[in-house]
């Protein structure tokens, strides 16, 4: 439990027996130390029976392959972020090929290009998201891309690299509906993070109600954007509901019918085994 949570009555989330799929979460120990043992249970315990964590860079494949491997519930990803693109080099392409041999690393990424945070020149955001996306291709996996303020750039490369052959998703989706004429002509998914809970994000709100049912997804991004009745605490994947019922309210159905079709829609598109495991 984080502080906060500790101050006051624990918000819990709706949720249902179905179960669902965070199709993106960083479960990592920098962010949850000793923690993280008892986050991954509680998601169990709230039917987020499947999470997706991708690395954001090669420091932290270690890690995640050990996780993979202690975890039935987790599977990996594995990509260097845009604010990493910098350090993109062969014996990190090398390192991301290699980790990907895994049976359970499901996807490249993160990647993509961040034009807000610009940690890294838009030059070598660009050629670390083009071998990133020539890496999906070649392994016929899906790519698990963030994109923040480069919706142009991103879509170009995402055509020019991926020759009509790469798929993915927009993770974290920060646009809006003007956006979804280019994602769906790319055959993309969207995934919906806790940003959609927050009053302020009406565009993303509007996107979220337009999105065909077969393309959207919902994430955490933990330990980030915790949805807004959790707002302030550390984020966590039980909380993937929180979002799921904001979208199902969007969308004007039931939280099982969303539920069950975001979950659907992420066993699509990262290939997940039927589930097998308690
Ligand atoms: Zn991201
Ligand atoms: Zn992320």
């Amino acid at each position: 439990m984080t502080k906060q949570a500790k101050n006051r009555e624990p918000v819990v989330p709706p949720k249902c027996a179905g179960g669902i799929i965070d199709s993106h979460a960083h479960v990592v120990k920098e962010y949850f130390q000793e923690e993280r043992e008892l986050i991954l249970d509680r998601a169990l315990a709230m039917d987020v029976h499947t999470l997706i964590n991708p690395a954001v860079a090669v420091e932290g494949i270690e890690e995640l392959l050990e996780l993979i491997e202690s975890r039935a519930s987790v599977y990996g990803a594995a990509g260097q972020h845009p604010h990493e693109a910098r350090f993109w080099s062969p014996e990190h392409k090398e390192k991301i090929l290699r980790a990907l041999t895994h049976p359970k690393m499901v996807a490249v990424g993160e990647c993509g290009l961040d034009y807000f945070y610009n940690n890294s020149s838009r030059e070598e955001q660009l050629t670390a998201f083009r071998e990133q996306i020539e890496i999906a291709v070649a392994l016929d996996k899906p790519v698990i891309v963030h994109c923040r303020d480069a919706w142009e750039d991103t879509f170009d490369l995402l055509k020019s690299a991926g020759q009509g052959k790469v798929r993915g998703v927009f993770h974290c989706f920060t646009g809006g509906p003007e956006h979804l004429d280019a994602i769906t002509a790319l055959d993309f998914y969207v995934s919906f993070s806790g940003i959609l809970t927050y009053n302020k994000a009406t565009n993303i709100q509007e996107a979220a109600a337009l999105v065909p049912q077969e393309r959207m997804l919902v994430e955490t991004d933990c330990p980030f954007l915790s949805p807004q009745k959790v707002r302030g605490e550390r984020n966590e994947p039980a909380y993937v509901w929180f979002t799921a019922e904001k979208l199902a309210n969007l969308r004007q159905t039931s939280l099982e019918t969303l539920a069950s079709q975001v979950s659907s829609n992420a066993g699509a598109l990262f290939r997940l085994p039927a589930r097998g495991f308690k």
